[in-house]
């Protein structure tokens, strides 16, 4: 067992501080990570505050952080997928039962024992999980992914909540050349839809409220950028889209989204504001059109992404900094002003 610095908020109003964290001493099949760099989700942001208040409550001090990727410095005696000096990566899942069918399909996102990286109860240590906001982490190798080399590790952090997220539902809706994918939001987790989306050979349109972003949306790899607070730009996309993914931060009317779905058009919410929304029933019957959802993936789909991913060459359009200006970076996602994800060097953590 040792001590480790990390990030902790005590309150909902409290900003994030320093602090010192138990992590548990390695089992058998355990992995002890250095954390490297952390990428911050707004996930992070809406359970710091506790914004899901109804259907997650915050358990405090919380030491937020799932996008998380590191150097392995030591392994239990029945590791065999890690070694020392090799590079890992967690995400929002520490642990599940292994035995549900959802986990014996891989599926231990949905698993009813689920243990989250961060706020959830910690079977080891008593208390709550703390996440990737600190210096290294202690995790069962089942949960470890394994990082493609040639990817750059700040940009692959943010790969394992906003990456799997976004690829697990494109990949479910079988994007490909010749389908139209309308991407609501250039965020951390919209940003990488996009990427994803064309790396499929989608025809890519992304949906933003910020005109200044709408030459890095074109960069980043779409085909078209329409500013969805104009009601004529958003007209002439009228029932033209196969799938459509939902990745904002804030609640907004997805009203209008239904009717650029074309027939049998899927627009899917990853998106997770606490407010239930108002879902017109004459935007979905003209149409056979649905609304869905997406939760995270599995080990065996995010495994999946970060090979696709080394494939591909694609990671986060990252902007590192250091832990000491999270508070700041939160105030800045607040703002919509991220570009396109937050990642932390916690090089930082250690030096201070
Ligand atoms: P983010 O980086 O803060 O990006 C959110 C984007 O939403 C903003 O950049 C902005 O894009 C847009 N936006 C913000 N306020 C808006 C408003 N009032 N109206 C319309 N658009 C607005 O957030 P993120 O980390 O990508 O996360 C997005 C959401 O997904 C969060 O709610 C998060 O909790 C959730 N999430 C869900 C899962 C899951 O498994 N389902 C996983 C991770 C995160 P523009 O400037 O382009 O308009
Ligand atoms: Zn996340």
């Amino acid at each position: 067992m040792g001590n480790a610095k990390a990030y902790s908020a005590a309150t909902a109003t409290s900003p994030l501080a320093p602090t010192q964290i138990r992590r548990r001493e390695i089992t058998e099949r355990d992995v002890e990570i250095e954390i490297l760099f952390c990428g911050i989700c707004h996930s992070d942001l809406h359970a710091v505050r506790n914004e899901w208040s109804e259907f997650l409550p915050t358990n405090y001090p919380i030491v937020p952080g799932h996008e998380i990727v590191g150097r392995v410095t030591r392994v239990g005696s029945e590791v065999t997928k890690f070694k020392t000096g090799d590079l890992a990566a967690v995400g929002c899942l520490v642990d599940s039962d292994r035995t549900c069918p959802r986990c014996q399909r891989g599926l231990e996102n949905f698993c009813p024992n689920l243990i989250l990286t961060f706020n959830s109860p910690d079977k080891h240590l008593g208390g709550v999980t703390y996440g990737g906001y600190s210096e290294s982490m202690v995790v069962d190798e089942h949960f470890v992914l394994r990082v493609p080399s040639n990817l750059n590790l700040a940009g692959a952090a943010p790969l394992l909540c906003a990456g799997i997220t976004t690829f697990s539902p494109i990949h479910r809706a079988g994007v490909t050349k010749g389908k139209k994918v309308g991407v609501v939001g250039l965020g951390g987790l919209g940003h990488m839809a996009v990427k994803f989306a064309k790396a499929l050979g989608a025809h890519v349109v992304v949906f933003t409220t910020s005109p200044s972003k709408k030459e890095d949306a074109l960069r980043l790899g779409a085909d078209e950028v329409v500013l969805s607070r104009n009601q004529e730009e958003m007209r002439r996309h009228t029932a033209s889209f196969h799938f459509i993914l939902d990745a904002v931060s804030a609640d907004h009317d997805i009203n209008p989204y239904l009717n650029l779905l074309d027939l049998d058009g899927d627009l899917t919410l990853v998106r997770a504001p606490a407010k239930p929304l108002a879902v017109p029933a004459f935007g979905l019957i003209f149409g056979n059109r649905s609304v869905s959802g997406s939760n995270i993936g599995g080990i065996p789909e995010t495994q999946e992404m970060l090979d696709f991913c080394g494939a591909h060459n694609i990671t986060a359009e990252v902007e590192v900094i250091p832990i000491q200006k999270v508070n700041e970076a939160y105030e800045r996602l607040l703002k919509s002003d991220v570009k396109y994800r937050f990642s932390l060097d916690m090089a930082s953590l250690r030096e201070q």
